[in-house]
């Protein structure tokens, strides 16, 4: 635990490292031009950072391609590269409390939050993937007395992994750790708003061992991404982020390479209170599903289904609950919200906020916090019909959405109800009611008696329908990022 005081001393000697990482080198773009990425919690500017173009994608993807072509990574045997990865894992560690302050100053958010989740289930993730993968291998099936096969699995080359700002480097690791465990060369291109820690790991990247041009980092805006996307020697990439920009990757592969996609997108989840539910455990599991994060959260409960039996005495609840979300000092340790990403994003979802005025009941909330130079918003909580604009669109910001309804049927119903399918949440003491919902409902994550439970490596996460496709995080995710090679013998 540091006071705020220690932590503004940390930040203000802290050197800010602000350049593209390319073939083992911290680089200036070739047409030298810059972005500027600002502490929204303040407005201050934290660094101009290196804005890569199309001649350093190129650079970068040559020199990714020409190294998994030579073997130094690709073709080591696993352990070398779990004894490597796990030396990163131990300088991420070591760096954690600078990592977890780059992640605040950058977005916002508050400092124990990127301290227990961001960056811990980042080194997690690392560890995880690098104790994995000397433990995976092929398979000989029993198949013809004359015929002897195997089927092995090899990396897949050049992976790009285009990640988004609302957790920085955890978003970018369940990418990059299982990429790079198979053996790919990985390129990563963080978010304009938010590129600091995916800049620092690539220098801790290079100490613990990994070849130049292995692991590489592209800061720039979307077009970088487009151009990665779009490239003939890009083998994978492997996006989070928003369903029309994940529309975009999937209309670049089909007219390039068909280069394979895997797509985290967007969600407007729904968390489910039955009226025989734990109402106290489930307003503080409905308010920090939303909440948390800001609520910039892909898997937020956003659509909060509440039995109409329990209505309103569960709202009250969910507005005590809501108090300890109050927007503050990202620097406080104790602070549980901090402020929105950007002006744009800010923008977004004060437009919500105004919307919803006009086609729900605003309960609690809607107003910015003023007196800061920051971009901060309050916990804000609305009750609609399920078909408005904001029971059904993604905000990405602290706005629930509440809907009522009388049975379990018409709950499925209105919950599956969604282009989406990412996260769902049921609270009830019936395990029955619990396990028979669980079945319906159409989304990659269901939480039962909790909301976003999912530190775990251990547990797959991705979404159904427009929520995208593949899985993050577990042996699944290593799948991802290996082709699979059938070879037959005739004896
Ligand atoms: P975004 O606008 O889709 O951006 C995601 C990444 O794609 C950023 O690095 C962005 O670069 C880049 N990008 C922008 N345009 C591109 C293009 N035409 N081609 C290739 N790359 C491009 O999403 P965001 O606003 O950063 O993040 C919010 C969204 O992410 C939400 O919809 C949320 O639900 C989703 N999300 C999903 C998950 C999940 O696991 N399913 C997790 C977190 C977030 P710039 O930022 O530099 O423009
Ligand atoms: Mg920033």
């Amino acid at each position: 635990m540091r006071t705020k005081a220690e932590w503004q001393a940390m930040a203000a000697s802290l050197v800010i490292e602000s350049r593209a990482f390319i073939a083992g080198e911290y680089v200036t773009s070739q047409n030298s031009q810059t972005f500027t990425d600002i502490n929204p919690a303040t407005g201050e500017v934290l660094a101009q950072v290196v804005a890569c173009h199309e001649a350093d994608v190129a650079h970068a993807v040559q020199v990714a391609k020409q190294q998994f072509e030579a073997g130094c990574w690709s073709a080591l045997p696993a352990r070398e590269r779990k004894r490597i990865l796990l030396a990163w894992a131990a300088l991420l560690r070591e760096h954690a409390e600078e990592l977890a302050l780059l992640e605040t100053l950058d977005t916002g958010k508050p400092i124990g939050h990127a301290q227990a989740i961001d960056i811990n289930n980042t080194v997690y993730c690392v560890q995880w993937f690098a104790e994995a993968i000397d433990k995976i291998s092929g398979d000989v099936p029993d198949i013809a007395a004359n015929l002897h096969a195997v089927i092995s699995r090899e990396p897949m080359g050049v992976v790009a992994a285009i990640v988004p700002w609302n957790f920085p480097l955890m978003m970018a690791s369940w990418k990059f750790a299982p990429a790079l465990a198979a053996g790919n060369s990985v390129i990563l291109k963080p978010s304009e708003k938010s590129p600091l820690t995916a800049i620092r790991v690539a220098g801790l990247a290079k100490q613990a061992g990994i070849p130049d041009g292995v692991f590489q980092v592209l800061p720039g805006d979307g077009s970088v991404g487009a151009m990665l996307a779009q490239h003939m020697d890009v083998d994978c990439v492997t996006f989070t982020g928003s369903t029309a920009v994940g529309r975009k990757i999937a209309q670049a592969s089909a007219s390039s390479n068909l280069k394979r996609i895997w797509l985290e997108l967007g969600g407007k989840s729904a968390n489910i209170v039955m009226a025989d539910a734990d109402l106290q455990a489930a307003a503080e599991g409905v308010a920090a599903g939303v909440f948390f994060n800001q609520g910039e959260m892909c898997s937020a409960g956003s659509r909060v289904l509440v039995q109409r039996a329990v209505y309103p005495q569960f709202i009250d609840l969910l507005e005590h609950a809501a108090k300890a979300w109050q927007p503050a000092d990202p620097l406080e340790q104790n602070t549980l919200m901090g402020a929105i990403i950007d002006r744009s994003q800010f923008d977004k979802v004060m437009g919500y906020i105004a919307v919803g005025r006009e086609e729900a009941e605003l309960i609690f909330g809607g107003e910015a916090v003023s007196g800061t130079a920051g971009w901060f918003i309050q916990p804000t909580l609305f009750v609609s019909s399920p078909d408005t604009k904001i029971a059904r669109e993604e905000i990405f910001g602290p706005v629930c959405t509440v809907i009522l309804f009388d049975d379990e049927a018409q709950a499925l119903q209105i919950a599956n109800d969604s282009i989406y399918g990412l996260g769902a949440g049921i609270w009830t003491q019936n395990i029955g009611t619990a396990y028979r919902m669980s079945r319906k409902l159409r989304a990659g994550s269901v939480w039962i008696n909790c909301y976003e439970e999912s530190g775990d490596q251990n547990l797959p996460f991705g979404g159904y329908k427009q929520s995208g496709n593949g899985r993050d995080k577990s042996l699944h995710a290593l799948d991802k990022y290996m082709e699979i090679k059938t070879t037959l013998l005739k004896i």
